[in-house]
């Protein structure tokens, strides 16, 4: 039997935007016996998470401040907090991504600091690698790289995106290889690239203007740049001036398909544009809509979507800070960067300094020798693709397993995980980018605050009935 001051133990692992908001929201609505917190984090860096750890100033939010406050129910809260450090911010500065993470940190910083007599919470510098157990009425074990092993009545799994997978055509030595970059928010190698003549970046979207702005430099000794898709398209970009307005949208009567919601859309803008309005303002009004839209899709049509539409949809959706939009104009002006379409067929290291890649085009096979390579084809999307221990082990334990077309895990409406035969749990929950198959829209902050508050709200409505379980057992 438990003794009466057992606390109600929540492990949150991984300490990013989607973590950090659980654990601060949890925290705010707690209002149950004794609870113990822990939060983990093998970065050593509580809050930023990847996409906000940029060390690069040029490296901007890609929405307005007035729409990134980390908490639904104080939608000033960033706003707020950068207008204090910056007298010229306003609601529609796109901030660097930097400062964001700086008011993270501080965020959970002030949560910490704000504890109830029977909270405690621990941030600790430690790596997940495994969740043991955590089905039926059985607590779950969460085994650690250093601290050994936690037990846990509840374990959030906020470990955001896998880094992507490897382009095709990589010949042997390529993983290996000093100018090749798998990972493309180590910030550390990518501008240890600048000394290169020329570098590829594969795949021309957010994640290869990032790179683009921080090897671009302000200076001509700058690399040449080439960045080579599919398509060759780059993300649009938001106009410095917002919109006057967010057009309704109306869902299309009728069955829904993939080819008739991307043909509605289409039309939506058209007609904007058509009434001296803005293609963002459509864009825009679809938002609140995409999730909804998303699951009244059959999985086929899902599947079909993914094949023929996302991409557009993401250049148009996901977009450039007018800043910049700006510096990749001059970039490519100058001719530092150019944008390729095709299809990598190989890249093989000729030496440490140099790299051979061929490439399909419309016209026939190119070919290019650069001196390095990073991967920008954005997130491998099965989870644990990369090698991740945590959540590899959690789909070879059955705990967890593939949301719908191998996208994330798969989960129930409030983020609790499947386990292999589709039961869901009653310990282990996600959030973010992992529910990206069940949600399709849930990796940038607008959703993921909303969900980290629910989940918060959620984990202290069961910890409160466990805790008054406990004093009574
Ligand atoms: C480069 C970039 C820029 C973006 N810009 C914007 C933007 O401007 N606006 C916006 O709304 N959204 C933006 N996004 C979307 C962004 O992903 C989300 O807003 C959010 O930051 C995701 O947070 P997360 O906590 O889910 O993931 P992450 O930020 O990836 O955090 C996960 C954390 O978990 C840790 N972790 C992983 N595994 C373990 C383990 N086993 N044990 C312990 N710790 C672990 C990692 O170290 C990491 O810190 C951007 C995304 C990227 C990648």
């Amino acid at each position: 039997m438990l003794a009466p001051s057992t606390p109600y133990r929540v492990v949150v692992i991984g300490a990013g935007f989607a973590g950090s908001a659980t654990a601060v929201q949890l925290l705010r609505a707690w209002q149950g016996g004794p609870l113990e917190l822990t939060l983990l984090e093998r970065t050593r860096d509580f809050g930023p998470g990847v996409a906000f750890s940029t060390p690069d100033p040029r490296h901007l939010l890609n929405v307005t401040a007035a729409g990134m406050s980390a908490l639904p129910d104080a939608p000033r809260d960033f706003l707020d907090w950068l207008h204090a450090r910056d007298a010229t911010a306003h609601a529609g500065t796109f901030a660097p991504r930097l400062a964001y993470g700086a008011y993270l940190r501080e965020l959970l910083a002030g949560a910490a600091a704000r504890l109830p007599g029977v909270v405690t919470f621990q941030r600790r510098d430690d790596e997940a690698l495994r969740i043991v157990d955590g089905r039926d009425e059985r607590p779950a074990t969460v085994v650690t790289r250093a601290s050994g092993e936690l037990t846990a009545d509840a374990v959030v799994v906020a470990v955001g995106v896998n880094r992507p997978r490897t382009p095709p055509g990589a010949a042997d030595g390529l993983l290996d290889h000093p100018g090749y970059v798998a990972d493309p928010w180590d910030h550390a190698r990518i501008a240890a690239l600048a000394r290169h003549e020329r570098v590829l970046i594969v795949g021309s979207g957010l994640t290869m203007v990032d790179v683009a702005v921080t090897l671009g430099g302000e200076h001509d000794e700058s690399p040449e740049l080439i960045a080579l898709s599919r398509r060759g398209v780059l993300p649009r970009a938001h106009r410095s001036t917002p919109p006057a307005h967010v057009t309704q949208f109306r869902p299309p009567l009728g069955p829904l398909t993939a080819d008739r919601l991307a043909a509605h859309v289409e039309a939506a803008a058209l007609a904007e544009v058509a009434a001296g309005g803005d293609w963002r303002s459509a864009i825009d009004g679809v938002r609140p809509h995409t999730q909804a839209l998303w699951q009244a899709l059959p999985l086929g049509e899902q599947a079909r979507f993914l094949a023929r539409h996302a991409r557009r949809w993401e250049i148009h959706r996901h977009r450039m800070a007018p800043g910049v939009a700006a510096r990749v104009r001059e970039l490519r002006d100058s001719g530092r960067l150019s944008l390729r379409a095709g299809s990598l067929q190989r890249i093989e290291p000729l030496s440490d300094d140099a790299i051979e890649v061929a490439y399909r085009t419309e016209t026939g096979v190119e070919q290019l020798q650069v001196g390095a390579v990073v991967n920008c084809t954005g997130p491998d999307p099965a989870p644990g693709a990369d090698g991740d221990p945590l959540l590899s082990s959690l789909i070879e334990d059955r705990l967890g397993r593939a949301g719908p077309l191998g996208l994330g895990l798969d989960c129930g409406p409030d983020g609790e995980l499947r386990d292999c035969d589709g039961h869901p749990s009653t310990r282990l929950f996600t959030l973010g980018a992992l529910r990206r198959g069940q949600l399709w829209e849930t990796t940038a902050v607008p959703e993921i605050r909303c969900q980290a508050a629910d989940l918060g709200r959620l984990l202290a409505v069961r910890g409160a009935a466990v805790s008054a379980q406990r004093a009574v057992a």
